[in-house]
């Protein structure tokens, strides 16, 4: 098969590509004898731009500069603060084309996921832009009556944030239009392997009239980046967005500094399929979104319990689906599933099959690299595997489904639950008092009943047990970035 696109095709492609650079109290740097690091095209494995890294020097120039802005940004009007998330939600709408194509020639997905990444994160900007306007404090009534008791809410301070290549775009703009929504000010680390959306976004805020140090941007190694952020006394919180045992050791690290931290890690999320559910809608519907992103997604459909006297019916049609499911270049339009984000993934799609396989798991259909030039994988339906496999108990944070069978409610709850993930999951059924069960039993930060709806600006985000600590969008959006300060008064 041809995953490719021409040569020439990719010559046009990354003349248009994002000039990449830092952003620092409010200035666009590069160059200067700064390291760089080459940014490769998945889906050619040629390196088409270079990434400057920050110096020591310009870590501390983006923490003080983010301190000194702090002193204002703090006091700034949320009608200042909404007026600025609103305009930029206004820019990435116009930009998203554009800003699209670039997130697919650094990481692989199709362009119109990536244009609607871009597009469905205006919705981001605009909802923080309104809620900014609703942060409101309380008055608690008092135990004499000439006291007053006061709850205060205000920005926490610095923030140091690290954002994943998986979808660059919605994870760095959900943080940076919380942290500056709320009156703090950040300084971003976003990914080495997908920067061109990160940038775009610093572009965007600096036209909109961020003032200079609200926003900073910073690249390099990420664990010494994070290390020298995190435990800076200038930093009082950290969002991290990526694998559980990244989070785990930024999360203790913050903590060792008493620091808040928001963290969406990754997950491991179980689609119960009842007997009386209809299946094939509810096959089409788990085709399409487990191939979304390569399957490189933290809420992606990862094990796939189904109902017995449902489970021939299910996997025949969902190898038949998966058979239709284009795999190329993600600059072609009629590509539903575009290459790996980087090569490493690759050598981890290889090991969970072969676990399989030496499991006695069956593979119905893919389980291999396709061609030799890029990072393309085929999309894989795996039945027969054991619940002690590994793609059954580590996330495969790719295009692997595997198909088990189940018999009762309560036996499936026990399944699913048995991982230490909690990020998200999946029921369909016709029975309410199935999705009753699976909405009482399920250990997940979102459940999703018959159709997929999480991940809407106005709607929470997050996960438990090891898939995170807090929530981003919703109401909840904010409250991460701020303190709690109680005031009591007598006259
Ligand atoms: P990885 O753990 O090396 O990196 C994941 C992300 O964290 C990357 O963006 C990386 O730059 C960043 N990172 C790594 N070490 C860091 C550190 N010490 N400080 C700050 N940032 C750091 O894994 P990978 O090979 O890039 O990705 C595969 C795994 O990552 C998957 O198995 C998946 O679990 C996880 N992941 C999760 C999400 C998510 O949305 N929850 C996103 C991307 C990756």
């Amino acid at each position: 098969m041809n995953t490719a696109i021409s040569p020439e095709q990719a010559a046009v492609a990354y003349a248009g590509y994002e000039d990449l650079c830092l952003y620092i109290d409010g200035e666009f740097l590069k160059g200067g004898g700064r390291r760089e690091q080459d940014v490769f095209d998945p889906a050619t494995g040629k390196a088409f731009a270079r990434l400057p890294h920050a110096t020591r020097a310009d870590l501390d120039r983006a923490l003080n500069a983010a301190q000194r802005a702090f002193q204002t940004w703090r006091h700034s009007s949320p009608l200042e603060r909404s007026r600025i998330l609103r305009k930029v939600a206004e820019l990435s709408r116009e930009r998203a084309k554009d800003i699209g194509r670039n997130i697919t020639l650094d990481m692989g997905k199709p362009v119109a996921e990536a244009v609607g990444e871009v597009v469905s994160c205006s919705e981001h900007c605009e909802w923080h832009a309104e809620e900014c306007r609703r942060i409101y404090g309380r008055v608690i009534p008092p135990r004499l009556p000439n006291v007053r008791q006061m709850v205060l809410r205000e920005p926490i301070g610095v923030c140091a944030a690290f954002t994943p290549w998986n979808f660059p775009y919605n994870q760095a703009i959900r943080k940076i239009a919380a942290a500056i929504g709320a009156g703090c000010t950040i300084v971003i680390k976003g990914p080495e392997d997908a920067p061109s959306a990160v940038v775009a976004i610093a572009r965007m805020f600096h036209e909109a009239g961020l003032p200079p140090g609200v926003l900073n941007l910073v690249w390099g190694v990420p664990g010494e980046v994070s290390e020298y952020l995190i435990k800076s006394p200038i930093v009082r919180k950290v969002s991290f967005t990526g694998s559980v045992p990244v989070g785990k050791q930024l999360a203790a690290m913050a903590g060792g500094h008493m620091k808040r931290v928001t963290m969406e890690l990754g997950g491991h999320s179980p689609v119960i399929v009842f007997d009386d559910a209809e299946i094939d809608r509810a096959c089409d519907l788990l085709v399409g979104f487990k191939f979304r992103n390569a399957g490189q997604v933290c809420v992606s459909p990862t094990r796939f319990y189904i109902q017995e006297k449902a489970f021939d019916r299910f996997v025949a049609r969902f190898i038949e689906k998966t058979r239709e499911v284009k795999v190329g270049s993600g600059l072609q339009a009629d590509v539903r599933m575009g290459p790996l984000a980087h090569d490493r993934r690759l050598p981890a799609m290889a090991q969970f099959i072969d676990d399989a396989r030496a499991r006695g798991g069956k593979v119905e259909i893919g389980g291999e690299r396709l061609g030799e030039i890029g990072n393309f994988f085929a999309p894989t339906v795996l039945t027969q595997v054991p619940d002690d496999s590994l793609v059954m108990t580590s996330e495969p944070f790719g295009p692997i489904a595997p198909c088990v069978p189940f018999k009762t409610v309560d036996e499936v709850l026990a399944r699913a639950n048995a991982l230490p993930y909690g990020l998200s999951s999946y029921a369909f059924t016709t029975s309410t008092k199935n999705a009753l069960a699976v909405q009482n039993g399920i250990e997940s930060g979102m459940v999703n009943i018959n159709h997929f709806g999480q991940a809407l600006a106005e709607t929470p985000f997050g996960g438990i047990k090891d898939s995170g600590i807090g929530s981003e969008g919703g109401t909840e959006t904010f409250d991460g970035y701020l303190n709690t300060k109680f005031v009591t008064q007598m006259d």
